[in-house]
């Protein structure tokens, strides 16, 4: 029987979880691709800055020697948050968090990606595979991919992302409602377009609460900002709400209609936004979801656990699935990749149902009459 470094390893997706988890098996000697939808790394505008924890996306990038390249790109400063009431008063700043036992450094989505694209040797990630189907083709499996392309691989690695298509290929089970909806938006130029909001947030990061709804700005390194909102809705609310999110003045309609006990003020990140607006429903999976492993199929970050944003843990704990996926695969007490993946998702389920129990406390706290002082306790100013 072939071990599992003469195994041929195809990653499915190239987000955070895949490419971390990409760089960390080819410094360890394993054969392994990356097969990305996208046409190539610029095709899509990248989100908001995320903060990485010490010990679980810190501690995959410092397994994977990349806390250089993460200090020269990572965003001193950007980690300032602001709790601000809904009529726009501060409640509380925190402008040094450097000495922080639990200082949680920020990075632009952008430069992570390319900080993990530059760690892998050329032609490690495949662009435009837009993965569509898995046939069993003895031990391994066929990969069928939307161009038409044919890929034969002996462990397929599923990291593309909450709408997973290979997730069903191992388990049934599906994410449930988190009762929350966002919709995010984005101002380019922010300085200039948007000074208030861009003077507001200070470099840093707003938590806005009140009256059961949450709006959550980012500055990002490239001098845009992103923001989104939260308000407790039904599961089909966007449907049902007949708004068209592309048509700006719908969305200004409805934002001055469920903020309307909110100050004008945050008006002006509608008004002025750059692009379309994108509605999510947020969903959870299961606290209590297991299935049997398979031997030659797994998977990780959002396909595996996915949850909505409001305990930050969705790229840290992609990439700590990373860390512990690679370990297994290298560890000799696993005698094959079925021992090797049973281990890794034994932990990876344990550790995402506490995480995910933790977030969904979260949610539903920012999202009640008491979000300003429970996000005070968090930032342990009770
Ligand atoms: C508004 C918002 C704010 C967030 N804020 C934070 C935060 O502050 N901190 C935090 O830790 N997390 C945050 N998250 C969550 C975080 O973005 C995800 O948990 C994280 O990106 C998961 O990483 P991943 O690698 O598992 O998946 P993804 O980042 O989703 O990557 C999946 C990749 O797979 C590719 N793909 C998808 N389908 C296919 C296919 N069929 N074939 C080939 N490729 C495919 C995609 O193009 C993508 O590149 C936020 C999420 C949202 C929506």
């Amino acid at each position: 029987m072939k071990q599992i470094k003469d195994k041929k390893i195809a990653i499915i997706g190239a987000g955070p979880g895949g490419l971390t988890l990409a760089r960390l098996l080819q410094m360890n000697g394993f054969e392994v691709n990356v097969y990305e939808r996208d046409v190539d790394e610029n095709a899509r505008p990248k989100g908001a800055t995320l903060d990485l924890h010490d010990e679980s996306g810190l501690a995959a990038l410092r397994e994977a020697g990349l806390m250089d390249a993460f200090k020269a790109n990572y965003r001193p400063g950007a980690d300032r948050t602001r709790i601000i009431d809904q009529h726009g008063e501060i409640i509380f700043e925190d402008n040094d968090n450097q000495n922080r036992e639990d200082f949680r450094p920020e990075i632009d989505r952008g430069p992570l990606q390319k900080i993990l694209l530059d760690s892998l040797k050329p032609e490690t990630v495949i662009w435009n595979s837009h993965f569509e189907g898995l046939k069993r083709n003895g031990d391994s499996w066929l990969i069928e991919f939307k161009n038409g392309k044919l890929l034969a691989a002996d462990i397929v690695i599923a990291a593309d992302g909450a709408n997973s298509k290979i997730r069903p290929y191992i388990t049934p089970i599906k994410p449930f409602y988190a009762g929350v909806t966002i919709v995010e938006g984005a101002v380019y130029a922010s300085a200039t377009s948007s000074p208030e909001m861009h003077k507001l947030l200070n470099g840093g990061k707003i938590f806005a609460l009140g009256g059961e709804k949450s709006l959550i700005v980012s500055s990002k390194g490239d001098g845009s900002l992103v923001f989104y909102t939260g308000c407790n809705t039904t599961e089909n609310w966007v449907k049902e709400s007949g708004i068209n999110f592309s048509d700006k003045l719908q969305v200004i309609n409805w934002f001055k209609n469920e903020f309307s006990d909110w100050d004008p003020i945050w008006l002006e990140l509608f008004e002025n936004a750059s692009t379309g607006f994108v509605p999510r429903p947020q969903y959870c999976m299961p606290l209590d979801q297991n299935w049997s492993s398979l031997p030659n199929l797994t998977m990780l970050g959002d396909v595996a656990h996915l949850m909505p944003p409001y305990a930050g843990e969705g790229v840290n704990m992609a990439m700590l699935d990373a860390l512990e996926l690679s370990n297994c695969f290298k560890d000799p007490r696993y005698n094959n990749s079925g021992e090797a993946i049973f281990a890794y998702e034994k932990q990876m389920l344990k550790r995402a149902s506490e995480t995910a129990d933790i977030t969904m406390q979260s949610t539903a706290a920012l999202h009640s009459t008491d979000a300003i002082n429970f996000m005070m306790n968090i930032m342990g100013m009770e």
